[in-house]
């Protein structure tokens, strides 16, 4: 008997990265990202960095890079930006999870970027549209391999920073992150169900800027990990 697909065409490859010190990757679900969650981004977007509720977008899966590869300058954009988040790997769901409980629900941590196409957001902005085309193209979540929580805990504090071509852009501390990690669960599964597999962008410090054909990113977390990745040419 020859075997037979479910279905029609091919189904799509699983997105996935690698987790450090082990020979198997974490299948990713859905990216969550964060909108202004540094007071310092905050006032440089030009809104009042006060706590008001924290707000999401997505990206799809299949954006993600693997740390190290070449992200091609993406279409339609003169004003391609860099966002160094710290990143939460979900490995185990739950809808309503309590802050004081979140930590449970993280299987480890990395370091991305949310690239972003600066133009088209702000055009998406004044238009009252949604930011999906300045946010969620092809190649605009590079990320690193996840350091499970068993292996570093559940960090509060470090560096996080962004150069490029070796001259330093973005740095702050997830210290200083308006929501916190397991807020930022709380928030999210009162809304959706989280499931194993979820990742959440946690937001970028200051000094976001742009990038072109050439450059060089290199960034990280202190304690968790890094990221290099370099601009190449339009596909
Ligand atoms: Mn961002």
């Amino acid at each position: 008997m020859s075997s037979r697909s479910a279905y029609v065409i091919d189904p799509p490859a699983m997105a996935s990265l690698p987790v450090r010190g082990r020979d198997q990757r974490f299948p990713v679900r859905r990216i969550y990202c964060v909108g202004r969650n540094y007071a310092a981004h905050a006032k440089e977007m030009g809104k009042d960095p006060e706590r008001e509720p924290p707000f999401f977008f997505q990206k799809p899966v299949d954006a993600l890079v693997d740390n190290g590869v070449a992200v091609p300058y993406p279409p339609q954009t003169k004003n391609l930006h860099h966002e160094i988040e710290w990143v939460v790997a979900i490995g185990l769901g739950g809808r309503n999870i309590a802050a004081q409980d979140a930590n449970a629900h993280v299987f480890g941590y990395s370091v991305g970027i949310d690239l972003t196409r600066r133009d088209l957001q702000n055009a998406a902005k004044d238009l009252g549209r949604p930011w999906e085309w300045g946010k969620s193209f092809d190649h605009s979540a590079p990320c690193s391999a996840i350091v499970t929580a068993a292996d570093i805990g559940h960090p509060k504090r470090g560096r996080i920073w962004l150069s490029v071509n070796g001259a330093m852009r973005q740095q702050g501390d997830i210290a200083d992150l308006i929501w916190s990690v397991p807020e930022v669960i709380a928030e999210i599964s009162a809304s959706m169900s989280l499931e194993p597999g979820d990742l959440i962008y946690t937001g970028t410090p200051a000094g976001v800027g742009a990038v072109t054909v050439g450059d060089v990113l290199e960034g990280g977390v202190e304690g968790i990990a890094d990221i290099q990745i370099a601009i190449g040419a339009p596909q």
